[in-house]
């Protein structure tokens, strides 16, 4: 897996992450899900400039100009609901991608710390071939990431498969590592060294689905 930590360069998104993680700052769902799209769209940049293109002669009022345009047929798949934003953001930029939600949740055993990932609601189309952008904006455990793309090999194998992320742990990321790809890329914005007890990302943000959305039962 080639992974793209894109915090390593510094740039205007280090603005957006240090607002989604304020904890001021971060009570403001709008702005928070507006951050998050806008990481979205600055993740979705980095990514393009990895799609294959090819030569297209645009028409202008004046003459002819050929210009280098992507050709990949882009499959957007998010995991429900805290993936909302991340997938907006990222369909800003690929207007004809093809959709995929998922939803997957943690289920507690008898109430430890213990959980087992919950794949319920699953639309998506044919990926067969196709370039699968898969969208979680928390790269915890990577549970859940893996267990969406288990669910998603239904539906085809993809030409290409690009995790895209918000904040992910350093074990999440070696543990997606050995069950996607070897040719897959990760975009991550940061990265953190710790997962505690409840699998939440420290320092983190929280629960990015309760800080877009408001908490749940
Ligand atoms: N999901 C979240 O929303 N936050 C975490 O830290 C981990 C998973």
């Amino acid at each position: 897996m080639t992974i793209h930590h894109l915090e390593e360069t510094n740039s205007i998104l280090n603005t957006f992450i240090s607002e989604i993680r304020d904890v001021t700052i971060q009570k403001d769902s709008l702005r928070f899900r507006r951050n998050i799209e806008r990481i979205g769209e600055v993740l979705g940049y980095e990514l393009s400039k990895n799609l294959s293109y090819s030569e297209t002669k645009v028409e202008t009022p004046l003459g002819n100009k050929n210009i280098q345009l992507p050709k990949n047929d882009v499959v957007l798949c998010s995991i429900l609901r805290a993936g909302l934003p991340l997938h907006q953001g990222l369909l800003n930029y690929f207007d004809s991608a093809e959709n995929a939600f998922i939803s997957a949740y943690r289920h507690h055993t008898n109430n430890t710390a213990d959980f087992e990932i919950v794949v319920e609601y699953f639309a998506s189309p044919n990926i067969e071939n196709k370039t699968l952008l898969l969208a979680d904006p928390m790269l915890a455990t990577g549970q859940s990431l893996v267990a969406v793309y288990e669910g998603m090999k239904k539906h085809g194998a993809p030409k290409e498969i690009h995790l895209v992320c918000v904040i992910g742990s350093t074990d999440g990321i070696e543990f997606v590592k050995k069950h996607f790809p070897e040719n897959t890329h990760l975009w991550i914005a940061a990265i953190d060294d710790t997962l505690n007890e409840k699998g939440y990302i420290v320092p983190g943000l929280g629960d990015a689905g309760d800080l877009a959305f408001g908490s749940k039962l």
